[in-house]
């Protein structure tokens, strides 16, 4: 099959999260299974052109207002032949940032910026004379290919081609005032409330879902909640008429970069049978984060995006959230990875000031996400809503027990712990409270000190799991032929 996917990130090119690196992975995932995978996205300020080959010629796109100028450049996906097409466009992508300026409002360019990549991926096809069987459209601001193809585009080279449209997170949804609409370069028959229009305003993630052939999100049980008001941020009604149309796929992991056997990023390797290694990790961690030495007390890390999805109000919120109170009342540790929200990152600090037992680093940092996957013994993460999650997968792989809110792919991949038998890979609370994240993780602490038997037990069950991508890459080759076979029924 030959399948464009078109994202505004893949890595290791341009991440913001975990769609970046959903999109590689699966691409990769899907060449190795034999099809002709591509990948089309912009050409961002960061992406050194010298680094890359420019396609000859310039390439002239149309959305319907003017006609724009770009250049292609092309990379392959570091290590694979899965080529990278970079639609290159000074005034739309010549800038720091993907969708804005980190800590401030996005862009307000970005309906142009966005419909210039979706007119682009059209014109790329033609310019490379390959047109695919599908387009794999990843969240809103690769909408617009989806909804091009089902109103102007599928006609000769695009006349069999089908579409399928990926929520990795429906929080982000690109609504814009409707003055920037006419940059779609659609017409304004599509701007009506089962189309484009969001109460008067424009919604590319509303237009994709009503117009992809196939719909998928990024984990099963995430693919319920979003049909329901309290996850689908208004979009529950049209998924709820379209669900036959909508799969949930967990996402797999990049097991090359994320195995504890062979990562270069932590202080000594290690797999289910060398776990005693493990602890030079929690030490080299201890270290890093200028927190005592001690390997009789459990760690507890987190790695996120500091932004009210992952829980951080209950977690940190002054003067109610539970991370003060977990330090002060339970030996124990815990280490923070994280940037996002101002107000967040400045309650760590004041942790980091007020606690002996806490550690925040605040920044964007590979190096140290692998060392605290490795050196912790818990990883905690309180998501609100949580489409997939990777680090709870990351956790499961390194044998450090995840403690997660049951939502979404937390609740598809981390079994609760049994105190009678010991079953289980870790530790699930229901409800998002402060106390309720307070008693979970005293949960698990007191299953550190009293139960270690389970605790070793279960680590060695999680490291068994198997996320590979190669299970997801068959269960969206299915979609593909539904989308497909979908066309031909038409
Ligand atoms: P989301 O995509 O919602 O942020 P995921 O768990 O799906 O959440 O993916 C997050 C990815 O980003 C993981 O690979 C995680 O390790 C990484 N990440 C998040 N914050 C940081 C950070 N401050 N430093 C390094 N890596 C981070």
């Amino acid at each position: 099959m030959k399948i464009l996917m078109v994202t505004s990130e893949a890595v290791p090119f341009a991440k913001t999260g975990g769609l970046a690196d959903a999109v590689s992975a699966l691409s990769l995932a899907l060449a190795k299974e034999g099809h002709d995978v591509r990948i089309v996205m912009p050409r961002y300020y960061r992406i050194d052109r010298s680094k890359l080959e420019a396609l000859p010629g310039p390439m002239g796109v149309h959305p319907g207002y003017q006609e724009i100028w770009t250049g292609v450049y092309t990379a392959k996906l570091p290590g694979t032949s899965v080529p990278v097409y970079f639609i290159d466009h000074e005034q739309s992508y010549g800038r720091d940032g993907i969708y804005g300026v980190p800590g401030e409002t996005d862009f307000n360019d970005n309906p142009q910026r966005f419909s210039l990549l979706g007119h682009a991926t059209f014109q790329l096809c033609r310019k490379l004379e390959w047109y695919p069987d599908v387009i794999h459209a990843h969240d809103w601001a690769a909408a617009l290919p989806v909804i091009l193809l089902k109103f102007n585009e599928r006609r000769g080279n695009f006349a069999k081609t089908a579409s399928v449209f990926t929520i990795h997170n429906i929080g982000y949804q690109g609504v814009y005032g409707k003055h920037l609409y006419p940059y779609t370069g659609l017409s304004w028959d599509h701007f009506y409330a089962a189309g484009f229009e969001d109460w008067d305003r424009m919604n590319f993630l509303k237009a994709g879902i009503i117009s992809a052939d196939k719909l998928t999100t990024v984990s099963p049980t995430y693919a319920k909640e979003i049909q329901h008001p309290e996850f689908g941020f208004r979009m529950d009604g049209i998924l709820r008429y379209r669900s036959g149309d909508l799969t949930g796929i967990l996402n797999g992991v990049d097991t090359d970069t994320w195995n504890p056997a062979k990562d270069p990023l932590i202080a000594k390797t290690y797999d289910s049978k060398s776990l005693a290694h493990k602890a030079a990790n929690k030490e080299a961690l201890q270290k890093r984060m200028g927190l005592p030495v001690d390997p009789d007390v459990p760690i507890v890390g987190i790695v996120t995006r500091l932004t009210d999805q992952k829980g951080v109000s209950e977690l940190f919120g002054p003067t109610y959230g539970s991370a003060h109170r977990i330090c002060e009342d339970i030996k124990l540790q815990m280490v923070v990875l994280g940037a996002g929200e101002l107000w967040c990152e400045h309650e760590l600090e004041s942790l980091n000031n007020a606690l002996p037992n806490f550690s925040a680093y605040i920044g964007y940092d590979e190096g140290l996400s692998h060392l605290i996957e490795a050196g912790s013994d818990f990883f905690l993460m309180p998501s609100r809503y949580e489409p997939c999650g990777l680090n709870q997968m990351y956790s499961l792989i390194y044998g450090t027990l995840p403690i997660v809110r049951k939502t979404g792919g937390l609740a598809d991949t981390v079994e609760n712990y049994d105190e009678k038998t010991g079953a289980g890979t870790g530790f699930v609370l229901e409800h998002l409270t402060p106390q309720s994240i307070y008693d979970t993780v005293g949960w698990a602490a007191y299953a550190w000190y009293n139960k270690r038997d389970h605790i070793e037990a279960m680590r060695k069950r999680g490291m068994g799991l198997d996320f590979g991508w190669n299970v997801s890459a068959k269960a969206y080759e299915a979609v593909y032929k539904d989308a497909l076979k979908s066309l031909e029924t038409r």
